[in-house]
């Protein structure tokens, strides 16, 4: 079965976000087809859009999958459901946000899923996490992750410290 390596960029600001995100770490490795390879730091950003709303825990990973993207999505969005994700307006407050945001080195534009991410190239809170990862990674269509860091001011992202209980 062929894998493919896709990075995971997560978010969350609502239910204890830290928590809900170092879990949704965790439970990458046991969605369908899936296995996780490493996961970033967690990082702390201002809200993007609305302000009335608190700040984000984010975080990135790579994982290896045997599934297609769009199955990939379905388990994505699954595990949304489970962390009781409810639909809100545009960039509003969410328990969690899991955006697939690399698949391989392929760009698939369908009803469903823009991979690469649009947000990949603007958003710090994707950057940082990404570069952690993999900074010589190349985003087809966009250039060096490295190279887009550099140009990707960190404004308020901010590492949080605390020992996140690593499952690799
Ligand atoms: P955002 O992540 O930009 O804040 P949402 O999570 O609310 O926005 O958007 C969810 C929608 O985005 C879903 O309907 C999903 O089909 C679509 N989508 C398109 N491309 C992707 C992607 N690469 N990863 C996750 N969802 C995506
Ligand atoms: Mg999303």
């Amino acid at each position: 079965m062929v894998e493919v390596t896709a990075y995971i960029g997560m978010g969350s600001n609502l239910g204890n976000p830290q928590q809900q995100v170092s879990l949704a770490i965790t439970e990458l490795d046991t969605l369908e087809g899936c296995s996780l390879c490493r996961a970033s730091s967690l990082y702390a950003s201002p809200p993007m859009g609305p302000a009335d709303q608190p700040d984000y825990v984010n975080a990135g990973a790579e994982i290896n999958s045997s599934l297609e993207a769009e199955a990939l999505l379905d388990q994505l969005q699954a595990l949304e459901a489970r962390h009781q994700r409810e639909p809100t307006r545009r960039w509003g407050p969410r328990t969690l946000d899991l955006d697939l945001l690399l698949y391989g080195d392929n760009a698939i534009e369908t009803s469903r899923l823009s991979v690469p991410h649009p947000g990949i190239t603007g958003r710090h809170f994707v950057l940082y996490p990404l570069a952690e990862l993999n900074s010589s990674l190349v985003v087809p269509g966009a250039g060096m992750v490295e190279t887009l860091l550099a140009n990707c001011p960190r404004d308020g992202l901010v590492k949080i410290e605390t020992q996140r209980q690593s499952v690799v």
